[in-house]
This record gives C-alpha cells, sequence and structure tokens, in this order.
C-alpha cells in the first residue's frame, strides 16, 4: 500500500515539475520584438517559470542563464489560429511545431476537447498548442455541421436556444458557435436547411445571457449582414461571392464585431493553387507530416468555378473601418493543416491589404483581444511566454515567419527537431513502400472466397476481424460468420452484423481485411487499380473505408448499399483521392456513423 502511494505521490511531482517549465531563465538579447502591436529594435526579453520576466534595451544576465543572440533575428508571440478543427488530436502537436501556441477549435467532438483542456489546466500536454473549443455548433437539423458524423445536437425554434447554449456551457464550451449557411453558394443543387435569424437572435441573446462570446459561420454576403444584426460578436469566415457591398465595414464597425476571414479556406474554395506551393516551401516541408501534405493539396470538389473577389474587398473595408481582423485558418478542411497553414494565412491577409504588421496582430494580439485572452498575444512583462522566434524581419516581408529557429509556449521549448524526424521517418517508410513487393499469397488478386467453413480465413495478410469503434471508446458490436451460399454458385459468404450506438463521435462497426503481416501494417498493392467484391444486404448504405499510411488515421472512404440481391462492386484506389495503394494498412467495410442494427454479406473479395 505505502508503496503505491509513493509511486502515485511521485507521478504528481513529474508532472508539476514539466507544467512549471524550465525554471532556467531565458535571455534573448540584440533581438527585434514585435510585442503583438509595435516593433521594438534591437531589445531583449527575460522568460522565466513559463512567463515572460521583462522586456528592454538591455537587461542584465541573470546568473544561470540561457542567453540566444537575436541579431538579425525577431521575436513574435506565439500564434492564435482563430478557427481550426480539432479532428486529429495529434495534429495539436504539429501546430507548435509551426508556431501557432494557441488553437481556438470552431467546432468539435466536446469530449475530447474537455478532456484535452482539463489536462491542459493541470499542466499536462505541454507540446500541444493551447486549446479552447465551441465544442458542438448550433444549426439546424440536417444542416451544415450534421454531414461529419457527430451527433450534433440541433434545434428549429428561438424558445430552444437558452437550454441549447445551456448544455454547451455545460460540455465545457468556450464559446459558441453558429451556422447560419444554406450551402447555396457553394453550388450545391438543393439548398441545406439552415436556422432562422429569429433562432440565430435568440441564439446570441442567450450566450451573452451567460457571458460567451457568439461566433457565427456565414457563407454568403446577405447571411453575414443578417449574423451582424441578430448580434454576432463575430464571423467565423467571410463570404464567399464576387462583390461585398460598400458599406459591411461600417456595419461592422458600428456592431463592433470581429472578423475571422479564413482566407486559406476560401482559397481552397476557390480552387486555387495557393496552398499546395505552401506544403511544397522548403521551410516548412521538413516538418509537414504526409498526412498534413496531403491535406493541404486536398480540395473540396465543388461544382464549378467560385468567386471569392468580396472577401478581398470587404477586408479593404474593414481595415479602413478599424474593425479587428483576426488571423484563422479553418485547418481540419481540404486544403489546410494545422500551424503550416497560419503562415499561408498571414501571407493571404498583406495580399488582401493589410500591412505586415497588421498581419502579425492579426494572429496575436487582435485574437487574444477578440477573444478576451488576456495572458497571451503580447510581448510584454507578467505574459505567458508563448514566443516565435524566426530569422530575419516578417514586419517587413511576411513569408518570413516560416523561418522558424525556436518556439516556446508558456516557456516549454518545443522540440522541433524531434518533430522533424518523425516526419522523416514517416517519409522514408512511404517512399519504401512504393518500391516493395506486393504481399505474398496476393498473386492472384484473390483475398478471401470464404469456402472454408469456420473462422474466415483469407489468401494472405493479417486477415479478417471485427473493427468497430470500441477501439476508440465507443460501444459499438459486430460479429463476423462464414455462411452458406453466396453468389454465382459460391458456396459460402461472409455475414457481418451487429449494432452501431452512440458513444463515440464516428460510431462504427464492421469487417476489416488486414493485407499486412499484422493488422494495420502498410503493404504495397500498387500493382493492382481496385478492389472488388459482391454484397447483398438490408438495403442500408455502408462504407468502404481505406487505411493508408499517407493519410494516417483518417481513412478514405466510399458508400456502396447493400440490397436484396447479390452485386459486384468495384472501387478503385484513385477513386478514393490521392491513393496509389502503396500505403494500405486495412481495408474495412462497415455500417455507422448512422446508428442502428445492420446486416451485410461479402463474398470474393479481390484485388482487381
Ligand atoms: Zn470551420
Amino acid at each position: 500500500m505505502h508503496r503505491t502511494l509513493i509511486v502515485i505521490f511521485s507521478t504528481v511531482c513529474t508532472t508539476l515539475a514539466t507544467a512549471q517549465s524550465p525554471s532556467k531563465p531565458t535571455l534573448i538579447e540584440h533581438v527585434r520584438v514585435f510585442d503583438g502591436t509595435r516593433v521594438l529594435e534591437n531589445s531583449s526579453v527575460l522568460i522565466d517559470g513559463g512567463i515572460i520576466r521583462s522586456v528592454g534595451a538591455a537587461i542584465p544576465r541573470p546568473a544561470g542563464a540561457t542567453v540566444i543572440d537575436g541579431t538579425g533575428k525577431t521575436l513574435l508571440p506565439g500564434l492564435i489560429d482563430a478557427h481550426t478543427h480539432t479532428i486529429e488530436e495529434n495534429l495539436l502537436q504539429q501546430a507548435p511545431v509551426f508556431g501557432v501556441t494557441t488553437d481556438l477549435d470552431m467546432f468539435t467532438d466536446p469530449a475530447t476537447a474537455a478532456r484535452i483542456e482539463k489536462d491542459q489546466r493541470a499542466g499536462k500536454l505541454l507540446d500541444y498548442a493551447d486549446l479552447r473549443s465551441a465544442g458542438y455548433l448550433a444549426t439546424s437539423p440536417g444542416g451544415h455541421g450534421t454531414e461529419y458524423g457527430l451527433p450534433v445536437p440541433t434545434l428549429t425554434r428561438p424558445e430552444e436556444a437558452q437550454a441549447w447554449v445551456d448544455a454547451r456551457i455545460a460540455e465545457g464550451s468556450d464559446y459558441i458557435k453558429v451556422v447560419y449557411d444554406d450551402s447555396v453558394e457553394y453550388g450545391v443543387k438543393e439548398p441545406k436547411p439552415t436556422l432562422s435569424k429569429e433562432v440565430l437572435k435568440a441564439l446570441a441573446d442567450a450566450a451573452h445571457k451567460r457571458g460567451k462570446l457568439v461566433v457565427m459561420h456565414i457563407g454568403s454576403l446577405q447571411q453575414a449582414l443578417d449574423a451582424i444584426d441578430a448580434g454576432a460578436d463575430g464571423l467565423a469566415h467571410l463570404f464567399v461571392g464576387a462583390t461585398s457591398t460598400p458599406d459591411f465595414g461600417k456595419m461592422a464597425a458600428a456592431h463592433r464585431i470581429f472578423v475571422i476571414p479564413t482566407l486559406t479556406v476560401l482559397n481552397t474554395i476557390c480552387a486555387t493553387d495557393f496552398d499546395s506551393a505552401l506544403a511544397d516551401d522548403s521551410r516548412l516541408k521538413p516538418y509537414l507530416l504526409p498526412s498534413a501534405t496531403a491535406a493541404m493539396k486536398a480540395t473540396f470538389g465543388l461544382p464549378g468555378k467560385i468567386g471569392c473577389e468580396g472577401a478581398k474587398e470587404a477586408i479593404r473595408q474593414l481595415k479602413a473601418a478599424h474593425v479587428p481582423i483576426l488571423a484563422g485558418t479553418d485547418a481540419g478542411n481540404p486544403g489546410t493543416t494545422q500551424g503550416a497553414s497560419i503562415h499561408g494565412e498571414l501571407e493571404l491577409l498583406v495580399r488582401a491589404g493589410l500591412t505586415p504588421v497588421e498581419a502579425l496582430h492579426a494572429a496575436t494580439a487582435a485574437a487574444a483581444a477578440a477573444f478576451h485572452l488576456d495572458d497571451r498575444g503580447q510581448i510584454a512583462a507578467g505574459k505567458r511566454a508563448d514566443l516565435v522566434l524566426v530569422n530575419g524581419d516578417p514586419t517587413g516581408d511576411i513569408r518570413l515567419t516560416r523561418d522558424i529557429v525556436a518556439v516556446w509556449k508558456a516557456g516549454h521549448p518545443i522540440d522541433r527537431e524531434a518533430w522533424k524526424a518523425t516526419v522523416a521517418k514517416q517519409v522514408e517508410d512511404q517512399t519504401k513502400a512504393k518500391t516493395a513487393a506486393p504481399p505474398a499469397g496476393s498473386e492472384s488478386g484473390l483475398i478471401a472466397d470464404f469456402e472454408q467453413d469456420g473462422a474466415p480465413q483469407s489468401k494472405f495478410g493479417a486477415g479478417w476481424m471485427v473493427s468497430t469503434d470500441q477501439m476508440a471508446g465507443g460501444k459499438s458490436v459486430g460479429k463476423l460468420e462464414v455462411v452458406p451460399g453466396g453468389p454465382e454458385g459460391s458456396k459460402n459468404a461472409l455475414r457481418v452484423t451487429g449494432e452501431v450506438t452512440q458513444g463515440f463521435a464516428y460510431p462504427w462497426s464492421g469487417a476489416m481485411f488486414s493485407p499486412g503481416p499484422t493488422p494495420m501494417a502498410p503493404v504495397n498493392l500498387s500493382a493492382r487499380k481496385a478492389i472488388q467484391f459482391w454484397a447483398k444486404g438490408d438495403g442500408q448504405t455502408y462504407q468502404l473505408m481505406l487505411f493508408s499510411q499517407r493519410l494516417g488515421y483518417r481513412p478514405a472512404t466510399q458508400n456502396f448499399v447493400a440490397g436484396a440481391e447479390w452485386k459486384q462492386f468495384t472501387l478503385t484506389f484513385a477513386s478514393f483521392g490521392d491513393l496509389d495503394g502503396s500505403d494500405i494498412m486495412a481495408i474495412v467495410w462497415c455500417a455507422g456513423p448512422k446508428t442502428g442494427t445492420f446486416a451485410f454479406e461479402l463474398d470474393n473479395v479481390r484485388l482487381q
């Protein structure tokens, strides 16, 4: 007993020690300082215990201090990305590698965000960007935000607003995010349902009653004007479309709102190649995981060409009217990634008419002020030691924010070299995978015909197993059994049954085939072009998910409907997006995220 107590106690001590960051002071001398608003030439900054202790022309060197010569370099406050989505938790670790020390999430699974924020408060997760989150967003049934599989609680009437807001606050939401967008601007055929202006106003009033900010997502200029009128504290995006109205800036100023233009994601919607170029920047590339590079090169695949010139015009008006503009990327969407994309956003803000100093202000002091994060966003005595040291002068050339020398989060130095080594290893593994021999036994292309009774067999690889969200803390269940009868006179087939239940953000259950020697070990199947299988079932829509090393744990998916009659499906690797089959970790046939019981059968599964 006693021994156990000692172990627990020493663990707590260790945690606290890491939390307080090195007690050894660090002094950065002769450095150009951008303090969040102004430029101070040839200055010194002393940090200790996670806090900026002093800023001045000459600071005496404390005994035992680490001294850094900042000649020719610029020290910036840690960057704040004012619009992100926490979809893959490991990308919160990628953000500070690129200087983003605070992430303002605008929609994610609230339980995940609450767990991360709790750990942060306990002094853990020093290598993560500091997270604040909206949790679930407010939207109408079937509206934007409901399509990702998260069980978003929706609302339709103004009377529901207070209870909805209070439920979010109870879940841990730091502010309230509202969607007001019917997707018409993106060229969709059927407008999506969206909240009424009355509900927007009720949500804003309900949030303000509890002292919370309301940030509104809009798609069109008219929606932006409605959102401002309804009481938004800030816009989570600028609108798409070719023009702005002449008095948009004045109206924003009169209502004292802030605006997060998210030019990065507008750029993806408008299908320019800006972010692909960013992913190839030699100052960023060595730190980008292959999955992050793939995300930055992805597009929405929207129909037709959409104009985004209205956003540029709006930024000119906002600047003239002194409306706070905040840098946000919408990371988590196609064309973006955590951390690296902020450097693209800064360049786009400058291209839209901000000076480099104004763009840096948007990513630091302006964001901190708008979200009442009083402890950060500035280089001043008493503030958190969230700092980015870069070569050269980004207050002259904004692209120099990419030339990072060092990053500190609350005084904790971010180990960029370790991250770079992780990236290099993944890139090397993928290069090797492309030339690797296909797995032994895969020569005929047949994966499984289920002709043997008993447990499902495969011709190669680690074989078949049930795959459910239980591995992510969910509660869905599934079962695999070889049953008599298949298509075209086949003796047996694989029956997959189970129930998808709420318990994890993206619930699923189904059958997984691992082509490698162990489950999820990547293999090269690029000699083949497609996956072919027969299926029948209860008429529901199912997903074929392909796990590839380049996409990490985010599967590429396609839907298929398992109807009453056997039907053959052929899905090419290329149809899953940027896949060539050279790094396939698993193939999963599953039900979800829709909940309920399900039953389908598979047979004659092969590579084509
Ligand atoms: Zn977003």
